[in-house]
């Protein structure tokens, strides 16, 4: 890929270059739209560095002018007949800086606010998303540094006792990073206080010392930018920041979040099995704190509402379900209804080389952008279904892609032949179906009984390597069971298949995917297709006519 981008750099510039400024009738700007003002999604387009220009990569990423907090990337794509042809994506944010932004600025912008509400006792996070490369760490190291200078100038009224930890978290094993890069535990105490045990706290002294701290931590996490598969790109960089008030017994908390880079599992295929188990966990970790971001977001919303959706059931936060989410329960648990503010800083790389990871890092940071409902009823937008299965998701529908639901190109994908057969003989990945699972199978799952039950199909059960259990907690993938979705099995409704559950948004008739919650679903139990339309106002699929 990288070659043929190469290839046709001059091209590509001449055809950004003729690209007149066409701002879409339909977009909807970032100031008129609800999102929560305690969840800011801000994104950084980092400067061309000397290597990327030296490759012969261009510039691929562009803030479109006067239009706030939209960015544009132009992506070129093979044409089988003639040369090669330029698409362009539109992504927005709630606050966009562009390479010429300082890290200074983003902290007066998004940050400072964040330190002030964490020293009256509220919660505070800021997390960095993005490929390797593209700037997390620079921009992380940076606002530490700047937040820790706020906390110890004397600056904010009254006296506090201010706390720092830094852990490095890679799968589920975290190290100290203020002690030689020690083994620590995660632990939930018997209150149901996630503790890292072994981790070493320091009580902040003076603006110097802590400066030291953060330089100690960070010569543990720096690895050369190029190496995807460096060690800081596999793990989580965590700083924790404890704000005790002892005249009030009251604590806030600041966390600052280094991500494991967002690459996908194809990028390090080259890397090995290992590599690529390790780059999925990440994924799904990333999918996880993506849920519990929407999910605390929704919940809040309905706090605060008591309007129609307050009848509404709660979201499910899953932060049980990743070690990072788990370190980070104060920030995500609904029962611990302490105030929150949270800011995500997409990091891109604006090269053309890295255009693919650049267009997924923006469609992670608008799927986080919950825009609150303003009604219960909802008016579908209406979506273009992609135009194959392999089809580039484009904008706002590249859920569909990312999310491998590209359901209208399933069943328009068909054959003729194919759209004859019974449902039940064209199970394939990505297929949505309605199914009717058991009482106690519902309250495993935590379903409601009056709910439409949607899932999507991964895959048959005995396609998964590692042993998978239904939600009754039985086995279903024994050694001797692999082919067990053979045609004659799939005749009878014996086969099983590894779906993940679709659950009913906060809106009426809304839908959204939880990749993390996975059952086995037994053919007999499918009731039949179900296409869905993703709708990119509300950010919810919904059943299509
Ligand atoms: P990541 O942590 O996302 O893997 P890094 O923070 O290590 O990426 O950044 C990759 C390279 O880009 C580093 O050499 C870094 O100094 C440089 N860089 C990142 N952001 C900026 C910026 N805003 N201005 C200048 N250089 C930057
Ligand atoms: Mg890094």
């Amino acid at each position: 890929m990288d070659q043929f981008y190469l290839d046709n750099a001059a091209l590509y510039r001449t055809l950004v270059k003729a690209l007149k400024p066409t701002p879409s009738p339909n977009t909807v700007d970032a100031a008129t739209e609800t999102t929560s003002p305690d969840m800011v999604v801000g994104a950084r387009i980092r400067p061309l560095l000397g290597e990327d220009v030296a490759a012969g990569f261009p510039c691929a990423v562009f803030p479109r002018t006067g239009q706030k907090s939209v960015v544009d990337i132009h992506d070129l794509y093979n044409h089988p007949r003639g040369r090669p042809i330029l698409k362009s994506f539109k992504y927005q944010v709630d606050s966009l800086f562009d390479s010429q932004t300082t890290t200074e600025e983003i902290y007066g912008n998004l940050v400072a606010k964040l330190v002030s509400f964490a020293w009256h006792g509220g919660i505070g996070t800021l997390f960095a998303y993005g490929q390797t490369g593209s700037g997390k760490t620079f921009t992380v190291n940076r606002l530490e540094q700047l937040v820790a200078g706020t906390l110890m100038d004397g600056t904010l009224e009254g006296q506090r006792k201010v706390y720092f930890t830094i852990i490095e978290l890679a799968g589920s094993s975290a190290y100290d990073l203020l002690n030689s890069r020690k083994p620590i535990s995660i632990l939930e105490d018997s209150f149901g206080v996630t503790q890292l045990a072994g981790a070493e706290e320091h009580c902040a002294q003076g603006r110097a010392e802590v400066m030291d701290l953060i330089e100690r931590a960070s010569s543990f996490r720096q690895t050369a930018p190029t190496l995807k598969n460096g060690a800081s790109s596999r793990s989580h960089g965590i700083c924790r920041i404890r704000i005790k008030n002892l005249s009030a017994d009251s604590e806030g908390m600041l966390y600052l979040v280094d991500l494991a880079g967002s690459e996908a599992a194809r990028d390090v295929v080259a890397h090995g099995a290992d590599r690529m188990r390790e780059t999925r966990d990440i994924n799904m970790s990333l999918s996880v704190l993506k849920d519990c971001i929407r999910g605390k977001v929704m919940a809040d919303a309905l706090e605060l509402g008591g309007g129609p959706m307050s009848k509404q059931r709660k979201p499910h936060v899953p932060f049980r379900q990743s070690a990072l989410t788990k370190v980070l329960k104060h920030v995500f648990d609904p029962a611990s209804s302490r105030a929150c503010k949270t800011v995500v800083i997409a990091c891109i790389n604006p090269s053309l080389g890295d255009v693919g990871p650049s267009k997924n890092t923006l469609r992670y940071a608008e799927m986080l952008r919950v825009v609150r409902p303003k009604t219960e009823e909802i008016q579908l937008v209406a979506v273009s279904p992609p135009t194959g299965a392999n089809a580039p998701a484009t904008d706002s529908k590249a859920m569909q892609g990312q999310l491998g639901l590209a359901t209208r190109a399933c069943s328009r994908n068909l054959s003729p032949n194919d759209a004859e057969l019974p449902f039940k003989k064209r199970i394939r990945p990505g297929m949505v179906v309605s199914w009717f699972p058991a009482p106690e199978v519902c309250s495993v799952l935590g379903l409601l009984e009056e709910d439409v039950k949607l899932a999507v199909v991964l895959c048959p059960a005995g396609a998964v390597s590692k042993p998978v259990k239904d939600a009754l907690g039985n086995l279903v993938n024994p050694e001797d069971d692999r082919h067990a979705d053979s045609e004659d099995d799939s005749a009878d409704g014996h086969a099983r298949y590894l779906c993940a559950l679709i659950v009913p948004g906060l809106m009426a008739r809304a839908y959204e995917l939880n990749l993390w919650r996975q059952t086995v679903i037994p053919l007999g139990m499918m009731e039949k297709e179900v296409i869905l339309q993703y709708d990119s106002g509300t950010r919810y699929y919904y059943i299509s006519a």
